[in-house]
């Protein structure tokens, strides 16, 4: 009897640490999915380096959206625009 009790509870012990991986491994897998969007490859056009879209600068010139990687490029693309 007391082994019967001592099967049961280690089966209860394997049963909430099997749900706390399960949970554990589905909550990463949001937060990945959650953090792709901002990680959305753009171009700087005067440069052409790729950034995420999260951390690229952004300005309206003429009415279309520009990213860039930094204040440098943002200054040197609207100067080239001008001249
Ligand atoms: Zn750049």
């Amino acid at each position: 009897m007391l082994r019967l009790i001592f099967f049961v509870f280690l089966a209860l012990i394997l049963y909430s640490l099997l749900r706390f991986f399960l949970k554990a491994m589905s909550s990463s897998e949001k937060k990945r999915d959650r953090k792709q969007d901002p990680e959305e490859l753009v171009q700087d056009p005067y440069c052409q380096t790729y950034i995420p879209k999260g951390s690229a600068l952004k300005k309206r010139v003429a009415g279309r959206d520009y990213y860039f990687c930094k204040k440098e490029c943002l200054e040197n693309f609207i100067q080239n625009k001008k001249s």
